[in-house]
């Protein structure tokens, strides 16, 4: 039988099969656990079964591993090592366990991350990470509606917005052996942004009032196979550090390593938005004109508006072509302040 959707899977796991299937995992609401298929465990009603394609989605739900199935992102027997480290996240599931806490337990470091890494997919920090936010979000999280307010209005809070965001986005996509993307929370004189980088390069970098973050999320993990779990790399130190200074108008242009996303015609409208030169503006009409397409003013304006990277490709300088402010998906105030910086430090 193919678990196409859940009431297959529900069958399955009713089935009982007495083996093992680490194909896909069920979060049990009604005990806040989550298992492997063919825990030997009560079968749980209907009702409370949520199924997760890895078990770092189930963790960052806020559930937390059986004891009896020890259920594991792949296939394979939990060490005796993995055990104990997870009895000891599991009795102090709040405390933000450190490599140093497990060489106290007298355990090496090294033989802990490797084999976390193996069974889960995911170091012993990011594990105890994404069990800490997953439990977090459980108490901040009445549900998608609530979540998805809360993104649109901003964040008050780091911590507010990392505990959200992990109970929405944090989730692993299946079967994905790839490293995970870094979201990361930047405060700046116009309001927090985030940015998602990986060791390497910037994926995203957005207002939190942006609209439809949500669905930005979501693409960028599903297009790439990769989890987007709250954390930074020197990336996210390189970017912050510019952000600083473009802010205080010391820098006109950014040099942070950027992973096109695009699509090719997406691609070739951010090029061009990338010249316009800091402190000018232009129309919708003069970037289709740029890109050898001037009737491509409509796909132009939505390539603009869909850039993902706020700031660095400059769609804050794409005006109305009759000189109004024309629109800005992080708000048209943040636009007006952009243009009126540049103009004052323009060099
Ligand atoms: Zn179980």
């Amino acid at each position: 039988m193919r678990a196409n959707n859940d009431a297959d899977r529900y069958e399955i796991l009713a089935a009982r099969s007495g083996e093992f299937s680490d194909a896909f995992f069920v979060g049990v609401k009604s005990t806040g656990i989550f298992c492997r298929i063919g825990c030997p465990a009560r079968l749980p009603k209907r009702e409370n079964c949520t199924f997760y394609d890895s078990a770092a989605e189930a963790l960052e739900a806020g559930f937390r591993a059986c004891k009896r199935c020890h259920p594991s992102s792949h296939a394979g027997e939990a060490s005796a090592v993995i055990k104990k480290l997870i009895t000891l996240i599991e009795d102090n599931p709040e405390h933000r366990w450190s490599e140093d806490d497990i060489k106290a337990k007298g355990i090496d470091p090294s033989t802990a991350r490797r084999q976390f890494k193996k069974h889960f997919g995911l170091t012993f920090t990011q594990y105890a990470r994404a069990r800490r936010l997953g439990a977090a979000a459980k108490t901040l999280a009445k549900g998608d509606t609530v979540i998805n307010a809360q993104l649109n209005a901003g964040y008050e809070s780091a911590s507010g917005f990392r505990a959200a965001f992990a109970k929405t986005f944090g989730a692993a996509p299946a079967k994905s052996d790839a490293s995970p993307f870094f979201i990361e929370w930047l405060t700046t004189p116009l309001g927090p942004m985030f940015a998602v980088c990986d060791e390497t390069h910037l994926y995203m970098l957005e207002f939190t009032t942006r609209k439809n973050m949500d669905r930005g999320f979501e693409k960028l993990r599903k297009k790439h196979k990769r989890a987007v779990i709250p954390g930074r790399t020197s990336v996210t130190d390189q970017i912050e550090g510019e952000l600083k200074s473009y802010f205080a108008g010391t820098i006109s242009t950014f040099k942070t390593p950027l992973a096109p996303t695009g699509t090719e015609f997406q691609n070739q409208v951010w090029k061009a938005l990338q010249d316009i030169p800091y402190g000018q503006s232009c129309a919708y009409t003069d970037l289709a004109i740029a890109i050898g397409n001037e009737k491509a003013v409509r796909a132009v304006a939505s390539s603009n508006a869909n850039n993902g990277l706020a700031l660095i490709i400059p769609c804050h300088r794409v005006i109305a072509k009759g000189g109004g402010l024309g629109g800005y998906a992080g708000g048209l105030d943040k636009k007006q302040w952009l243009l009126d910086h540049e103009k004052l430090h323009k060099p």
